[in-house]
């Protein structure tokens, strides 16, 4: 979304992709980005999520979007052609099976320097809208889709999502029993309540969650609740804590909350990540999301991040609130692998 919609080569220096931005004004996070790729492996962030993304959206909308999944599915295809360019070009790497995770986790842990290295990548889709049909899956997963998130905000074509409720509807779990065939991961982020708890009914694959905080602490329905977590602790899911302002602390108020008026800093993702271990009763089921790619910069992230690699504060954060060592490394990254060699086995 950052490359295709944003207009942003993530291959440049943040500074270099800020000053590009800074006549900007189309979107509010323009000369605000804190990813680029050099920040990633300043910030020793050998692997991620990637997201492909392009919501479809009926008249009358109040959320934007494309007026045909057809378009949906072109802007996905464009995504899709950014990342093998990048490939291409030596600065990311796929991932898609226990091979070519751990060749990549090899070349990380035995580099002197990771300044060349490529950063790995687990191709995802954040709300199913663009698959016209569930063709779409088997071409996807062809090209290398892992993970899917069947909703993104408001009503999806295949699931409802953030601020809606509705059931899982037929469409929805024919595309759940496709991606069952395929060993797909479900990602359960943004899915409104109720077609969260009908997934959870039927889906036999692997779930993690890839970028969601706790309701406890953030009261809203975008979080999820206790019986929410532990139900996802009970499948062995992964939950990624998210960095956006307004889902990290109660009260944030769009256009007039400020990282500096609330005070919000990266310790208070520590809240979160107390709340699911203290629920799993260890540290094995959180992990880092980030959502840095979406759609926000430092104008909605917490004011002592200024780049992606400010991510590694928060081994020193958990140091100090007294989790161990492993507990630590589980967090950082360890349980996403751990995550990946049980699914993918
Ligand atoms: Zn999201």
């Amino acid at each position: 979304m950052n490359a295709v919609e944003w207009n942003r080569d993530l291959t440049q220096d943040l500074s270099a992709i800020r000053d590009r931005e800074k006549n900007l004004t189309d979107k509010p996070d323009r000369g605000l980005g804190v990813v680029s790729f050099p920040e990633m492996r300043k910030g020793n962030i050998g692997m991620c999520v990637a997201t492909q993304i392009a919501r479809f959206v009926k008249p009358d909308s109040k959320i934007p979007g494309w007026h045909s999944q057809a378009q949906a599915w072109a802007q996905t295809q464009a995504q899709i052609a950014w990342y093998k360019a990048m490939e291409e070009a030596g600065e990311m790497v796929q991932i898609t099976n226990l091979t070519s995770l751990h060749q990549h986790l090899t070349l990380w842990r035995n580099a002197e320097s990771t300044e060349n290295l490529p950063i790995g990548y687990i191709l995802s889709l954040e709300g199913a809208d663009s698959f016209i049909s569930l063709k779409n899956l088997e071409i996807a997963y062809n090209y290398g889709l892992r993970a899917i998130g069947p909703a993104h905000y408001g009503p999806g074509v295949y699931a409802y999502g953030t601020d809606s409720d509705q059931p899982l509807s037929q469409k929805g779990k024919d595309l759940l029993a496709e991606m069952d065939r395929y060993n797909m991961i479900l990602d359960a982020t943004h899915l409104c309540d109720s077609a969260f708890w009908d997934a959870m009914e039927i889906y036999q694959g692997p779930v993690w969650a890839s970028h969601n905080l706790a309701r406890k602490v953030t009261p809203h329905n975008r979080q999820y609740s206790d019986e929410m977590i532990l139900e996802l602790i009970g499948r062995k899911a992964v939950i990624g804590m998210a960095f956006d302002a307004w889902m990290m602390i109660p009260g944030w108020v769009r256009g007039k909350s400020t990282p500096q008026n609330t005070g919000l800093v990266i310790e208070h993702i520590a809240e979160h990540i107390d709340h699911i271990c203290q629920l799993a009763g260890n540290a094995s089921y959180v992990g880092i999301g980030s959502d840095l790619d979406g759609a926000f910069g430092k104008e909605q992230a917490p004011g002592d991040m200024d780049s992606i690699a400010d991510l590694q504060s928060i081994t020193g954060i958990l140091s100090r609130r007294g989790y161990s060592e492993q507990d630590i490394e589980q967090i950082m990254w360890k349980n996403w692998v751990d995550f990946l060699d049980r699914s993918w086995a």
